[in-house]
């Protein structure tokens, strides 16, 4: 029993035996975000955040078949410049972009697509190549992301030709050869009252159920941040979505779970309707009724994207703006995923998405946010430091050194909280923040400029901290 009291993870004990954190050398796994894109744009590719205005597209019927026309073309290009990247050796983006017009040359209706559309889109292709190189480059574990060519493409994306909004910012007219027309837009948001060169790029997405516009305006959004005073650390989870270390709950949507039924019925009308004959022999297309039920099937998944996207949305815009100091469990979420019986709900929960908005609000109300790595934070005892050994399913933490009782989350929660502060407070960068006094400032450095820095964008944050595992009786 005495043995075990050496176990501990060293960054938990409080004790006066503790090793200076500040003579180790710093661990990677530690930083400070700005994660994701930083903003709402799925990407606007020239760099920078962009704000996209998204409507719904009110057409004819012959419009949106030009529409798919578009699209198609789009994809056409891209699996052009693909191939000729796999055909050629040593073809470099330039290449492509070259490429795009030797296509627009020999086929006609890929010279009716705007030629920025299809220069976005052999960018697009070139994109996929260079992170296949940088994921060769950087010995990433198993796959390395060849790119594929598309089949199912959705959107084309316009630059700052090849459209044209009307004054009113209600009606927008395609204006390239591939006869789109005039459309009227859905929605809330006046795009009108922007200044027209802000606007980038205008994106063409089909998705279940019709059709939208991006614009992607580059623009910033800004918010100003009241303080609370508040540090925060959250554990994710999937009983409940998160807890905190104050011990606040969210609970777990369970958006798939709960449309699970209507799902898997409409996805048996779909195999029930599938003909393979018609495919093999004839080549013919699948019934009316069959491309129905499929339509009813993409949108009642779309309604579940859509659900768990606005609450992950809602859930970290609220979280960000009542504290001042964010910490999270940097999980590998895809690791997690390998296991099956937690996939479906991992991905139910959408952490990846949920973290994705923190990152975005945390830039935009200059919060900080600290990943902290995942090792010990539920074992080690967050009053004395002593690992206490816990399966999946032991929910409290109750510690025989100290006699700490606590619910499980809520007790990791105030690990990753207590970790993060740690890391924050010895970190360079660190701002007086939080009311107090930083312990100590580091050795080195100019010991300026770090309060003038804005959190928003800060490097990342060195950790001078390292764990190492103390040998029970070592
Ligand atoms: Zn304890």
């Amino acid at each position: 029993m005495l043995q075990n009291t050496d176990q501990k993870a060293p960054g938990f004990s409080r004790g006066r035996n503790d090793p200076s954190l500040l003579d180790q050398e710093p661990l990677s796994g530690y930083h400070v975000a700005s994660r994701g894109q930083g903003s709402n744009t799925p990407g606007g590719s020239e760099g920078g955040p962009m704000l996209v205005f998204e409507y719904k597209m009110d057409a004819a019927q012959a419009q949106y078949a030009r529409m798919d026309e578009a699209i198609r073309s789009a994809q056409f290009v891209r699996n052009k410049c693909l191939r000729l990247w796999m055909d050629t050796p040593g073809t470099s983006a330039n290449d492509l972009q070259v490429h795009c017009s030797q296509l627009a040359h020999d086929f006609p209706f890929a010279a009716q697509l705007n030629s920025q559309a299809r220069q976005a889109r052999s960018a697009l292709a070139w994109r996929a190549i260079s992170r296949f190189y940088a994921n060769c480059q950087a010995k990433v574990p198993g796959k390395k992301d060849y790119p594929c060519f598309q089949h199912n493409n959705r959107s084309v994306e316009y630059k700052v030709t090849g459209w044209k909004l009307d004054p009113d910012g209600r009606h927008l007219t395609f204006t390239d050869g591939c006869d789109i027309g005039r459309v009227r837009l859905i929605g809330t948001r006046s795009i009108e009252t922007l200044p027209l060169d802000q606007i980038k790029r205008v994106r063409l997405v089909r998705r279940a159920d019709g059709y939208y516009v991006q614009c992607c305006v580059d623009a910033e959004r800004h918010v100003e941040h009241v303080p609370t005073g508040q540090p925060v650390g959250i554990d994710l989870g999937l009983r409940v979505f998160s807890t905190d270390s104050a011990g606040k709950t969210v609970e777990t949507p369970r958006f798939l779970r709960k449309a699970e039924r209507r799902i898997k019925r409409l996805q048996r009308q779909v195999s029930r309707k599938y003909r393979p004959e018609r495919r093999k022999q004839a080549k013919q297309p699948q019934s009316h009724n069959y491309r129905k039920a499929r339509k009813k099937l993409a949108k009642a998944h779309l309604k579940v994207q859509r659900q768990r996207e606005d609450f992950a949305r809602k859930a970290a815009s609220a979280l960000v703006s009542s504290h001042d100091l964010i910490a999270y469990e940097a999980v590998q979420i895809r690791n997690l995923v390998k296991n099956h019986r937690l996939a479906k709900s991992l991905h139910d929960a959408a952490w990846g998405r949920f973290l994705l908005w923190v990152g975005y609000y945390v830039r935009l109300h200059g919060v900080p946010l600290i990943a902290v790595p995942p090792q010990y934070t539920t074992q080690a005892c967050s009053g004395c430091g002593t690992l206490v050994q816990k399966t999946l399913s032991t929910r409290t933490h109750v510690c025989w050194h100290c006699g700490l009782i606590l619910d499980r989350d809520e007790h990791a929660a105030r690990n990753i909280l207590a970790l993060a502060l740690v890391s924050w407070r010895t970190s360079p960068h660190s701002p007086r923040l939080l009311g107090g006094s930083r312990p100590y400032r580091r050795a080195g450095g100019n010991g300026l400029g770090m309060t003038e820095r804005t959190l928003g964008d800060m490097g990342p944050l060195a950790c001078s901290e390292r764990w190492e595992r103390v040998k029970p009786g070592g």
